[in-house]
């Protein structure tokens, strides 16, 4: 599939989740696990015609280069994860939780600071695993890299130049897109915010409560072009999404 045929198919999938969402009414926190599930079936399907076109995905247990890529999160996603984190084993979860508040203010204070460099990884990376991956952002579940060591080749150069596969990552970003805009016809703060800052700002009580009721989170959304950033390098690699 050709860079346009792709851009093609993921608008007219994120207009296809807006009209069904546009029905939708209750908690759209509690909606999350049924929009993964589209992510992840759409996507395993994907995966699957590209294998059978000889591509192959390098992505498997121990490899977190891609944690330290920049995650936008939308409110709701950010609301589940802080959730999710609140359900951690107690040592687990305050070491996790002081990880992405610290995370959270830095990248807030340096929005452009060299996460490789830094040795700076998403906050959830606990003992080289995602110790939320069952309410991963859409962001997280449609990364797939080609090879291990084109991810990897980031910690001697310091720039992302792992390859990914867009006939098979449009997916989760067309459902996410989906998501954006119905939040947004409905009034709520539908931005998209830095992974470990918008939790960290979600960990008070009642967030659900706080959000659907129109309330913005205490911090700046990400720009067009922070939310492209490595992964919009990454782009540039691959040719037109
Ligand atoms: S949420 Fe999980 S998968 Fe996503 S960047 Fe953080 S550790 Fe990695």
């Amino acid at each position: 599939m050709t860079g346009l045929g792709i851009l093609r198919r993921s608008r007219r999938l994120a207009d296809r989740v807006a009209r069904v969402l546009a029905g939708a009414g209750g908690d759209w926190v509690e909606l999350l696990p049924r929009l993964y599930g589209w992510s992840d079936r759409a996507t395993a399907r994907a995966i699957e015609r590209v294998s059978g076109e000889g591509q192959a995905i390098a992505c498997g247990a121990g490899c977190s280069s891609c944690c330290h890529l920049a995650v936008p999160v939308s409110v709701p996603e950010a609301i589940a994860l802080a959730e999710a984190l609140e359900n951690l084993e107690p040592e687990r979860r305050d070491r996790i939780t002081a990880r992405v508040m610290a995370v959270g203010k830095r990248l807030a204070e340096q929005p452009g600071v060299n996460r490789f460099t830094e040795a700076l990884p998403c906050g959830f990376l606990d003992e080289g695993v995602c110790s939320v991956y069952g309410v991963r952002p859409f962001a997280c579940r449609g990364h797939h890299g080609q090879t291990r060591s084109g991810c990897e080749a980031i910690w001697q150069t310091g720039r992302w130049q792992g390859r990914s596969i867009m006939a098979v990552d449009w997916v989760a970003h067309a459902i996410a897109a989906g998501l954006q805009t119905t939040l947004q016809r409905r009034r709520l703060d539908g931005q998209l915010y830095e992974l470990n800052g918008a939790v960290a700002a979600v960990l008070q009580p009642e967030p659900r409560d706080h959000w659907q009721r129109g309330d913005r989170l205490p911090l700046a959304p990400l720009t067009p072009d922070q939310i492209q950033g490595d992964r919009g390098a990454e782009r540039s690699h691959n040719g037109p999404a």
